[in-house]
């Protein structure tokens, strides 16, 4: 382990505990934190980082993207034939994949995205999958049945809309582009943004009309 022989002598930070009573499996993650940090495995600078890109990447930087692609067709033209090249333009790392692939929704195509083999999932761009993503009732039933899989989300596709399931992988990742709601000619880009939900993006649910958006101001 000479690779970490520089991180011995001043890393001896530990995780601390908060003033809460600590359930099983947090003594359990504090344990093994602070045993990893003292076998020089990581460094509590490795784990706070980790941390802090966990609270950075929220569906909301998908939902720019998408929000962006909306207003502007150039924008989106490019985004749909090369997705990786406007991430870099955008300062958004992909990290642990090569490929991003965004698909857009139509009047005649519904897409929506699943891992069948794990989780493999967008994080840069939609934070942490939820845990129904991983589930196999949703990688198996998505597969098998997407419309009734879909229709049970509360996600009805109209029959006249062919449905498209693509499957993540290590490798390739997916972003689902939703269709502009109607009555939103006249949104700001940044507006727009708030009514793109994270399910919309999976394409497991549906984005936000511009009238929910102000009933969930108002609330
Ligand atoms: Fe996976």
């Amino acid at each position: 382990m000479a690779q970490h022989d520089h991180d011995h002598g001043h890393d001896h930070a530990h995780v601390d505990t908060e003033e809460h009573e600590l359930t099983y499996y947090e003594k359990r993650i504090i344990a093994i934190s602070n045993l990893l940090i003292d076998k020089g495995l990581i460094s509590s600078q490795d784990l706070l980082n980790v941390l802090k890109e966990m609270e950075d990447t929220t569906p909301m930087v998908g939902a720019k993207v998408v929000a962006r692609a909306w207003a502007d067709p150039d924008f989106k033209q490019r985004l749909l034939q090369d997705a990786n090249l406007v991430m870099s333009e955008l300062g958004i790392a992909l990290q642990r994949f090569r490929v991003l692939k965004v698909v857009e929704n139509t009047d005649s195509v519904h897409n929506a995205v699943v891992c069948t083999l794990c989780s493999c999932y967008p994080i840069p761009l939609l934070g942490y999958p939820p845990d129904w993503y991983k589930d196999e009732t949703y990688r198996s039933w998505i597969v098998d049945d997407p419309r009734a899989c879909l229709s049970d989300m509360g996600m009805n596709v109209p029959a006249n809309q062919d449905i498209r399931i693509w499957d993540s992988t290590a490798e390739v990742r997916y972003l689902v582009l939703p269709q502009r709601p109607a009555g939103t000619e006249t949104m700001t880009e940044e507006d727009l943004a708030q009514l793109i939900t994270r399910d919309s993006m999976i394409g497991v649910g549906r984005t936000l009309s511009p009238d929910e958006l102000s009933v969930a101001a108002d609330g």
